[in-house]
């Protein structure tokens, strides 16, 4: 999701311009910041005394740098909707950048969880329901061993460690338009390893290590596996962080052959498609990774981040076990890693949410949100397409869906995405994430999505000129 801030100007080929007069755009969003002041009062308080003891008055960066509009400041949750401190409701589209697909206060969740804080949140010492949870998303997943850490940043900084140790390598491989968490080896953009302007305070030794490819670009792949000095290829099935980036047929199996032909590993990071289909995309595509990675709206808002090996790297991994006193290993966990109350939410979201028919009602929704936007752009005479995979959907502002990261750029203008942002917030609709979605969740209804695709509309009219419907507000 840091994508958006990477990208040099010109990878923002404008698509969008040729059809939106920009004086309208501009105008637009003038007319809706002030409506968004109005209704947020009681927000702008407290950014005053928030700021007096919290950076840009907010407690994580990302509650600020994400939205480009003020803070607004949360009171609760319930399904899929927020409210906020002035009472505004927001009927919510990314979900926490899905950590949060379960929706707010999910009740099976939330029972198990205040079950556990009841029994003890964390002993240092696993329960039955860890072993249930592991049991569950290998019989989903089909990967037999299992490890817990607090984020899936922290799932796939472990993986590089066994992964390197395991390949006696050091060299990392990722994707352009990729995003793996905020971990060193990872942060960098395609084609400019040293001279990220995102790489503040990073180790240059580190990201030296790490090689950007194209995605849907086999050759290019076998050209950097040739010398046989990569440890490790990581990837998303899809790419999810630059709007989004559908495989070409064949090239993940393509991606095995080659890591498999030149002793390379293979993680799938599934952070974000485990929510797209049963099992994530690694069961719906029959993926055969080394690692799988998840993480965020599994726990539903309770930290947790977990990581899958294959039987050769689980026995790899217990051969080379870190223990307290004795010989070193592989350095993983933390002291609140895998606690009984991430569990807790683990195992709920597995056994009352997480079900194959909540899948196929998502998978659905998925489909009338793509349809409906593919109907607003056909109808409004737009020249772009709607992403679609599962739940997921998104504005592609190009007529032809991207194969790769640069293409994903510019597929994406901020500037539409900041109006239209604060055009539907004004309109109870949270639409966040600049380069993520809209995106269904486990707690919307076949009406939400209904309403999303008439506030889309509605913004595209104003922007379009027919403004009898597009009053502030309105
Ligand atoms: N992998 C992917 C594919 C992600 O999208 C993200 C977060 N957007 C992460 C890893 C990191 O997740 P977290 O911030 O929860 O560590």
């Amino acid at each position: 999701m840091a994508f958006d801030r990477w990208l040099p100007i010109w990878m923002r080929k404008d698509w969008m311009t040729a059809v939106i007069p920009s004086d309208r755009l501009h105008e637009l969003r003038r007319r809706e910041d002030a409506a968004f002041a109005q209704r947020t009062p009681k927000s702008a308080q407290m950014r005053v005394r928030a700021s007096r003891h919290l950076p840009h008055g907010v407690p994580m960066s990302w509650m600020a740098s994400l939205y480009r509009t003020p803070t607004i400041y949360v009171d609760s949750g319930a399904g899929a909707e927020f409210t906020d401190l002035d009472g505004n409701r927001y009927l919510d589209f990314n979900v926490c950048d899905l950590s949060m697909t379960m929706g707010f206060g999910a009740p099976a969740i939330a029972a198990a969880v205040a079950r556990q804080a009841r029994a003890g949140c964390s002993f240092l010492l696993p329960g039955e329901a860890a072993v249930s949870v592991a049991e569950k998303l290998a019989e989903r997943t089909g990967m037999p061993k299992w490890q817990m850490t607090l984020s899936a940043s922290g799932a796939n900084s472990e993986v590089l460690r066994i992964a390197r140790l395991a390949t006696r390598r050091s060299r990392v491989i990722v994707f352009g338009g990729h995003y793996h968490g905020h971990i060193e080896e990872t942060l960098l953009a395609e084609h400019a390893p040293r001279t990220l302007i995102d790489a503040f305070g990073l180790n240059p030794a580190v990201s030296r290590e790490t090689l950007v490819l194209p995605f849907n670009d086999p050759a290019a792949l076998e050209r950097a596996l040739a010398a046989r000095e990569v440890a490790l290829v990581l990837t998303e099935p899809a790419l999810t962080n630059c709007n989004l980036v559908l495989p070409d047929p064949g090239y993940l199996a393509a991606v095995r052959e080659l890591t498999r032909r030149t002793g390379t590993l293979l993680c799938i990071d599934e952070a974000h498609t485990f929510q797209f289909a049963y099992g994530g995309l690694t069961r719906q595509w029959r993926l055969e990774p080394d690692f799988l990675v998840l993480g965020k709206g599994l726990g539903s808002g309770v930290s947790a981040g977990l990581y899958a090996m294959t039987e050769e790297l689980g026995r790899f991994f217990d051969e080379h076990f870190d223990v307290d006193v004795g010989p070193r290993g592989i350095p993983t966990g933390g002291t609140t890693y895998a606690s009984a109350l991430t569990v807790s939410a683990l195992e709920a979201a597995l056994e009352s949410v997480l079900t194959e028919e909540a899948y196929a009602r998502v998978t659905a929704l998925g489909a009338r949100l793509a349809d409906g936007l593919e109907e607003i752009f056909q109808r409004r005479a737009l020249p772009w397409r709607a992403f679609r995979c599962g739940p997921r959907s998104g504005y592609c502002l190009a007529p032809e869906l991207p194969r790769n990261g640069r293409e994903a750029a510019a597929s994406l203008d901020y500037e539409l995405i900041d109006t239209r942002r604060v055009f539907m917030a004004n309109r109870g609709i949270w639409d966040a994430v600049a380069s993520a979605g809209p995106q269904v969740s486990f707690a919307h209804e076949a009406h939400d999505i209904d309403r999303y695709l008439e506030a889309a509309d509605e913004f595209l009219g104003a922007l379009l000129g027919d403004s009898q419907r597009a009053t502030a507000g309105g």
